[in-house]
């Protein structure tokens, strides 16, 4: 069977050949006997895994020695709770950039626990913007400022990292970690839930700065402390074993691509084509300030909304599937991470050309 082009936000393409080799790998792992998912968290082979996985990731972020890599569970949502479960260490204040809807879902969370300053906020402009450095309205006395860097529905990232002086910096960098280089040492703490650029669900990676650890409200489940989560290299518990075995996998392949200055520059050049054909074909659509356009969700209208459904059949019929928009937006979106090549991308943009055409 052949496999069709998957745009969908989450959870999303994974790289062919790493299915592939977990298919290979399923019942029988590395001549073990057993699979993967069947071995103990505890025994000297799934440590190796998870270990090296650990190590790829450091590689391939650059992550200094004084940053711990956790992973854990609950999805990016309950990162909501254990930020300022951690992170408000005796203040009671944080501060929280507002980009769209996962930064007021982080919003609403942070707010059960302490007073929340919206540092600024482009609803005003329907989120098809990020604010610009003057624009941030930080607090003296935040425990520490969050942002989104990318809006995984409105498709609108920021085109700058904060400065937030001696602040702790914490991002939501779901759905763009390992999109691009980053510099680590800028942030106290990131999070990525790991369905998009990671691996598949069901697995958090938590990159958090170790002077940060071990100093929670109180009440905080021993579950969502980051320093026992550390202490325990992940594995208080039993962790999702096979998530992280196959995070790993996608870790290989990102560095089998050249790393993240090489899957860089095909995602830079996946988008402009995309934002490109958007741009010069008056019968698609895209709101968000140039600047601010995400390389990883491209959200896009039709001129005429009353063809969407004949759109969305149409292209699935044509192999190229989720290109809906979020249920809160409506519209079409194409993800467009990692794992989707720039083949993919050419032939959406085929596709939408010849829809174009045949309907305008
Ligand atoms: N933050 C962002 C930016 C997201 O895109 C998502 C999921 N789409 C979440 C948080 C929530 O992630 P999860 O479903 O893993 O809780």
């Amino acid at each position: 069977m052949s496999r069709v082009f998957n745009f969908c936000p989450g959870p999303a393409a994974l790289p062919e050949t790493v299915l592939e080799r977990a298919g290979k790998e399923l019942a029988n792992w590395h001549e073990k006997g057993l699979s993967i998912m069947e071995m103990s968290h505890r025994s000297k082979d799934y440590v190796g895994v998870a270990e090296k996985a650990e190590q790829d990731l450091r590689d391939l972020m650059n992550i200094p020695d004084n940053y711990k890599v956790l992973f854990m569970q609950g999805g990016a949502s309950s990162q909501f709770t254990m930020v300022p479960m951690n992170l408000l260490r005796g203040g009671n204040k944080a501060d929280y950039i507002n980009t769209g809807q996962w930064s007021i879902k982080a919003i609403a969370e942070a707010k059960r626990y302490c007073e929340v300053n919206v540092a600024a906020t482009t609803e005003g402009n329907a989120f098809t913007s990020a604010p610009s450095q003057d624009e941030l309205n930080l607090s003296a006395d935040a425990a520490y400022v969050h942002y989104c860097p990318n809006e995984t529905i409105g498709g609108v990232a920021f085109d700058y990292i904060p400065d937030v002086g001696d602040k702790v910096l914490v991002a939501d960098f779901s759905s763009c970690i390992l999109s691009e280089p980053l510099d680590v040492t800028k942030f106290g703490l990131i999070y990525a839930g790991a369905q998009k650029n990671i691996g598949p669900a069901g697995l958090c990676v938590v990159i958090v700065r170790e002077d940060l650890l071990g100093d929670t409200i109180a009440g905080t489940p021993t579950m969502f402390d980051y320093k026992v989560c550390a202490d325990n290299a992940s594995m208080y518990n039993t962790p999702p074993t096979y998530s992280w075995y196959l995070a790993g996998l996608v870790f290989e392949w990102l560095k089998e691509q050249g790393g993240l200055e090489a899957i860089a520059k095909v995602n830079r050049r996946k988008a402009e084509k995309l934002y490109g054909f958007i741009d010069t074909n008056p019968f698609y659509a895209n709101p968000v300030a140039i600047a601010n356009r995400s390389i990883m969700n491209v959200p896009f209208t039709l001129a005429d909304a009353s063809l969407e459904k004949s759109f969305l059949a149409e292209s699935e019929a044509a192999g190229l599937l989720n290109l809906a928009g979020h249920r809160s937006v409506g519209g079409m979106r194409a993800s467009i991470y990692n794992a989707v090549s720039e083949e993919a991308v050419d032939a959406l943009i085929a596709f939408m050309a010849d829809f174009a055409q045949r309907n305008s």
